[in-house]
């Protein structure tokens, strides 16, 4: 680590990847296989980070390990077309509905920043609106009230972004259906879209309350907004249809990553066939980039989205899911610790607090980040890697056995009884 800072920001290529909020060194990992990452210096730990979503199917799965290797042996990019790229675009166009024509990019900020610009020339407004403790990439006008990493480090918006740049973004709270009515009867034909996490990963895990996703997909279409659904975190995640499956909620536009490159770097952003044909070539809204749709990324993303498709995995990841928030919350409960666990699919948060609800970023703000930290060292020392960082969502993988999670669960336990 002394190496790396003396030559990376930090240490480290991004921040929330720094033990900033929990003390300490982060791990430098060497290799990972399954549900297990191992150091540089050969402990093993069992993995709930999982490269911060992409690795549901598990580490160097060897269906996305072949495809990789056998996409690089014929070459590493091309700037050219390939049949893989289609593949992908109809597999994703299959399994989401809303999205019909989708284009390949090779991050989450890049695909939500395309997505922007394309609602921003299709509707001919500037303004956008986004949500308290949402995380849309570090584009300039995102990186306004963001979760993850900025949360994390306590950082007001950024320096660097022109307050000119920043204005054009409005926030809400999450969850807030009166807010929302109220901006959109005043504002409403101002705005371009609404970006949202459907579900929120980034403040740690927040569930839309019922009738939220509903009142937003109202509110914008009676203006004339579009609604673009982050789903880089939840897409492939939360259902083979993502958020909008789950909810039954049509957007206009989608954004992807993590999982969609299997752990290569690999971004998207697809929807209706009249705001997608606005797209260059096809259309005056520039985006492009050298390395979209590069061939051993969709390769892996291909062989990550395929495997997933097979009956049974979306309800294997919810059985052992199921088992550990209920172990969580016994172990709480065991331990006289107050504190909710909060969860959707494969992707959970353990919030101490009093043990209400937390529905928004202020909710996630007011939760005792001490005792996380404490709480994520305890359970570093066991064995069990966790995301870093109070405001982030742990992800369970179709790697994690039965035994795994009891193993957290009693690592819980003890951890729990260490605190205070
Ligand atoms: C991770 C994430 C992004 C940014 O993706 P990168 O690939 O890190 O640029 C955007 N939106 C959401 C919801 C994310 O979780």
């Amino acid at each position: 680590m002394k190496r790396a800072r003396l030559v990376i920001p930090g240490g480290v290529n991004s921040p929330v990847r720094a033990f900033r909020a929990v003390g300490g060194q982060p791990l430098f990992i060497a290799k990972a296989q399954g549900a297990n990452i191992w150091d540089a210096d050969g402990n093993r730990y069992l993995d709930y980070v999982g490269s911060w979503g992409p690795m549901i199917l598990g580490h160097a799965h060897p269906a996305v390990v072949e495809a990789a290797k056998n996409a690089i042996e014929r070459g590493s990019s091309f700037g050219a077309p390939t049949e893989g790229e289609v593949r992908l675009a109809e597999l994703i166009c299959r399994r989401v509905a809303s999205v019909k024509k989708v284009r390949l990019v090779s991050s989450g900020t890049e695909a939500c920043m395309s997505a922007i610009r394309l609602a921003r020339g299709f509707t001919g407004r500037d303004t956008i609106l986004k949500f308290e403790g949402c995380y849309h990439g570090h584009a300039d006008y995102l990186l306004v009230k963001a979760g993850s990493g900025v949360a994390t480090l306590g950082l007001p918006d950024s320096p660097g972004v022109p307050a000119d740049f920043a204005k054009h973004t409005l926030t809400l709270p999450f969850n807030d259906v009166g807010k929302l009515r109220e901006l959109f009867a005043t504002r409403g034909k101002e705005i371009a879209c609404a970006i949202i996490e459907p579900v929120v990963g980034n403040s740690g895990l927040i569930n839309p309350a019922p009738g939220y996703l509903e009142a937003l997909r109202e509110v914008t279409a009676e203006s004339g907004s579009l609604l673009i659904f982050d789903e880089v975190m939840t897409g492939f995640r939360l259902g083979v249809s993502g958020a909008q499956g789950l909810f039954g909620i049509t957007p206009d536009l989608t954004t992807f990553g993590k999982i969609i490159g299997g752990g290569m770097p690999m971004g998207a952003y697809g929807g209706r066939e009249d705001i997608m044909n606005l797209i260059a070539p096809e259309g005056p809204v520039y985006q492009a980039g050298t390395l979209s749709g590069n061939p051993c990324a969709v390769a892996a993303g291909l062989a990550t989205l395929e495997n997933l498709g097979a009956p049974g995995t979306y309800e294997q990841l919810e059985g052992i899911c199921q088992q550990l928030e209920d172990g969580l919350k016994r172990a709480l409960r065991d331990a006289n610790i107050t504190g909710v666990v909060q969860r959707c699919g494969s992707m959970y948060t353990l919030f101490f607090n009093d043990g209400s609800a937390v529905k928004n970023f202020e909710d996630a703000k007011k939760c005792d980040h001490e005792k996380f930290k404490a709480y994520f060292r305890l359970m570093l020392e066991r064995g069990i890697y966790l995301p870093p960082s109070g405001y982030e969502a742990a992800f369970v993988s179709l790697a994690h056995t039965r035994d795994d999670i009891d193993r957290t669960i009693e690592a819980a336990k003890a951890a729990l009884a260490g605190i205070k």
